[in-house]
């Protein structure tokens, strides 16, 4: 009951980590908005798990769909407590193969997509509220054959520094959460095996993780447990340890 009468919405919560961190927000009993880009289906049957009373469309690249995301959580439960930016993509390259099309595709998503998301948020975020950004490993050291994504993911650690200075005054705790690499369908795609075994090779725990691995640190960041902290990058990684 950790999240007892809060109210959370979790971008890209159709499926992967938004889908795991819907449902651990459900079992510490928070009101869950479940959002899809495109994975309208399986975004009912998460909001279904998770007993959710509203399930919307929000494509961090429209602002007109985010507004409207969170007029309707507004509307429906008079507050919003809880933002997490989880929405992400990427497009692996090399530096010198990378193109300014993939480029501006991820940045956008990745990055500006947050600015939006925090900037629509800011009329409705109850004030002692939470947002918390899923960063990366990559983002931490500008990780290998993900140009953009680290870029992304770098520029969003300093959003959410300065987004946290800026909220700070309202007591809204801003945090990245930072995963190393998930075994999921996201790593899959995204990750040739030799850049796997590399990223393999600077774990501590020798074992990629889970989402239960994530959902601890995303709870504890949405929770009043954590009240005091913000402005940090919470790395939940094996202890990857980067040369
Ligand atoms: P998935 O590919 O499994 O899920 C991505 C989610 O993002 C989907 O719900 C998708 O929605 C949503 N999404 C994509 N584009 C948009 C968009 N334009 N607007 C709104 N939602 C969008 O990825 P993961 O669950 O693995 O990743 C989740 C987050 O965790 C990402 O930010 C990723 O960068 C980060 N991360 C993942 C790691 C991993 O190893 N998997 C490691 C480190 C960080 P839909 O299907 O409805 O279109």
């Amino acid at each position: 009951m950790r999240l007892r009468d809060k109210v959370a919405i979790i971008t890209g919560s159709s499926r992967g980590l938004g889908a795991a961190i819907a449902e651990a927000y459900a079992k510490e009993w928070a009101d869950v908005v479940v959002t899809y880009n495109t994975s309208k289906d399986e975004a009912f049957k998460v909001a279904e798990s998770v007993s959710s009373k509203l399930v919307v469309h929000l494509d961090v690249r429209d602002r007109e769909t985010i507004k409207e995301a969170f007029k309707k959580s507004y509307e429906t439960f008079g507050k919003i407590d809880i933002l997490v930016n989880n929405a992400g993509i990427n497009r692996p390259a090399d530096f010198d193969k990378q193109t300014e099309e993939e480029w501006n595709e991820v940045i956008d998503v990745n990055l500006t997509g947050v600015f939006r998301c925090c900037q629509e948020v800011l009329p409705y975020i109850s004030d002692g509220g939470k947002i918390i950004n899923i960063g990366s490993l990559s983002g931490e050291y500008g990780g290998p054959r993900t140009p953009s994504y680290a870029v992304a993911k770098m520029g969003m650690m300093a959003l959410t520094h300065n987004l946290a200075r800026f909220l700070g005054p309202r007591n809204i705790c801003v945090n990245t959460l930072s995963p190393g690499v998930i075994a999921n369908e996201f790593t899959e795609k995204t990750m040739a095996p030799h850049v796997k075994e590399m990223a393999m090779s600077l774990l501590l725990i020798k074992r990629f993780a889970t989402y239960d691995d994530m959902v601890g640190a995303a709870v504890f960041l949405a929770s009043d447990e954590s009240n005091y902290i913000t402005a940090q990058t919470i790395s939940v990684n094996g202890g990857a340890w980067v040369r």
